[in-house]
């Protein structure tokens, strides 16, 4: 019978499957806040960039004001410095998307005077995220940005040539301060909606970050339990293999006890009175007692040869794998007929045989121990009052089983003890063997899968019926 272990009996697939989905939910857990971090980390590094911009911008818009009323050179060329701030800026997003190489898109963004440590992530969410609906919008509120700081520059150009040349009237100076005023608003509200959408977008993230958190969090729970409530299954499913198979461990140490204390006992009997007899011949004259005693000497040698016997079944009982084999069963029992052919009380009985099974799928072995204790008893146990002695031997098919019987009208068994003569070593005043005989039959009926019952009557004769299934799994 294989029973089976706990590494067995543990589904692997499915602790692998677990161990997979927390893998998979902590490498995702990792990758989402690691590029989530970097893009909150370089939509601040454009919301830093816009904020220089804008300064730029309104430098500019300044020194170009007073450089218009001044006419003072040192004005126009803070003008020059301060315009390049957005002007670079505005390179950057060109070469961004004409796709023009990193160096261009730096030299760009240096000149805006974004930080060094900015400028990747500046690159890197572009070129990943230029498809999102919230970098879209900033990045259409830059592109207008950057014409209205080419509008500006256009009219600074114009101031500049002007002043150039001559002077311009108060009415001139107002319609370009008016100009750039415009522009200037335009663009503080370009830069407020550039930064509002980056702000919106980022708000998006860390809503989604929350989002992809709690769910990843609850798939790794999720897994875990289940994998500890797996392993708590098949630990408590050990624990109770492991209780059984104490508990038969118990039970065959006291059987061995038993055993090893009632077989020593039973092995020494017949030798004590093989002792006793052999003394007693030595000093006896006549030859017919000591034919006597030589008779009584024999019985006791067959009891403990039947014995040592007995102890041969049991350990092969107990030790051999169940072999299963075709059978011929009349051919068993005719074998063992004839193995008690040679005791003196078998040749008063009439043996009977109502077989009706030719072939039986089973353990021969089994087979043998069975038939042979229950037809060496019904010989042992015979009515030596009666002359009509008999033991009737029947097997017949029964549906998915196999009904085998052995009668006899032997001497009977009283009621309140047939249910004990299946334990072992149990004997009785007239018990005449080891007390192991239908001990081991059990055993094998069982081995077999089957049942083993008594039917008796004192002084009427008793019947033994062994069902056996047919067919056994292999
Ligand atoms: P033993 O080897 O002593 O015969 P068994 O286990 O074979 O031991 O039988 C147990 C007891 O059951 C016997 O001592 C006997 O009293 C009783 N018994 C078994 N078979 C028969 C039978 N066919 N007729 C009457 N008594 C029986």
């Amino acid at each position: 019978m294989a029973k089976r272990g706990i590494t067995e009996n543990l589904k692997l697939p499915k602790v692998y499957f677990l161990f997979f989905v927390v893998f998979f939910s902590c490498a995702s857990l990792i990758l989402v806040n690691y590029g989530t971090i970097r893009i909150l980390s370089a939509n601040r590094a454009y919301v830093n960039g816009e904020s220089h911009y804008s300064k730029g911008q309104k430098d500019a818009v300044r020194h170009l004001t007073t450089y218009l009323y001044t006419k003072d050179e040192e004005q126009w060329i803070s003008f020059l410095e301060e315009i390049s701030v957005p002007k670079g800026d505005g390179l950057a997003r060109m070469a961004l998307i004409k796709n023009q190489s990193d160096d261009l898109v730096k030299q760009g963004l240096r000149a805006g005077r974004n930080k060094e440590e900015d400028l990747d992530d500046i690159i890197w969410l572009y070129k990943n995220f230029n498809k999102v609906s919230f970098f879209t919008k900033a990045m259409k509120e830059w592109e207008a940005g950057d014409s209205s700081i080419d509008e500006l520059i256009q009219i600074g150009n114009e101031i500049h040539q002007k002043l150039a040349v001559s002077d311009l009237d108060a009415e001139e100076k107002q319609a370009y301060l008016l100009q750039i005023g415009d522009i200037s608003e335009t663009l503080t509200e370009n830069g407020r909606n550039f930064s509002n959408a980056l702000t919106e977008g980022s708000g998006k993230i860390k809503q989604y970050l929350v989002f992809a958190n709690i769910f990843f969090i609850l798939v790794i729970i999720s897994a875990v339990s289940l994998y500890f409530s797996v392993m708590l299954k098949k630990l408590l499913e050990s624990a109770k293999e492991i209780e059984l198979k104490n508990k038969n461990l118990v039970l065959a140490n006291r059987e061995l006890d038993s055993f090893v204390y009632s077989a020593s006992h039973d092995l020494r009997s017949p030798i004590t009175s093989l002792k006793g007899l052999i003394e007693i011949a030595k000093e006896e004259k006549d030859p017919n007692q000591v034919r006597h005693y030589f008779g009584l000497m024999n019985q006791s040698l067959t009891m403990q040869d039947q014995f040592i016997n007995d102890i041969i079944d049991y350990s092969r009982n107990k030790r051999k794998e169940r072999v299963l084999e075709i059978v011929n069963f009349d051919k068993i029992v005719n074998d063992i007929l004839l193995q008690h052919n040679y005791l003196s009380e078998a040749k008063a009985i009439q043996i009977k045989k109502n077989v009706e099974i030719d072939e039986m799928h089973t353990d021969g072995l089994r087979l043998k121990i069975i038939l042979n204790n229950l037809v060496s008893n019904a010989i042992k146990y015979s009515d030596k009052d009666k002359n009509d002695k008999f033991i009737e031997i029947a097997a017949h098919h029964e549906d998915s089983f196999f009904k085998i019987e052995v009668k006899d009208n032997g001497i009977g068994i009283k009621k309140d003890i047939q249910a004990k003569i299946f334990e072992m070593f149990f004997g009785t005043d007239h018990n005449l063997g080891s007390g192991l005989g239908l001990y081991i039959t059990k055993q094998a009926v069982e081995n077999l899968k089957g049942t083993i019952t008594v039917a008796s009557e004192v002084k009427q004769g008793s019947t033994f019926t062994v069902i056996i299934p047919k067919y056994h799994e292999t």
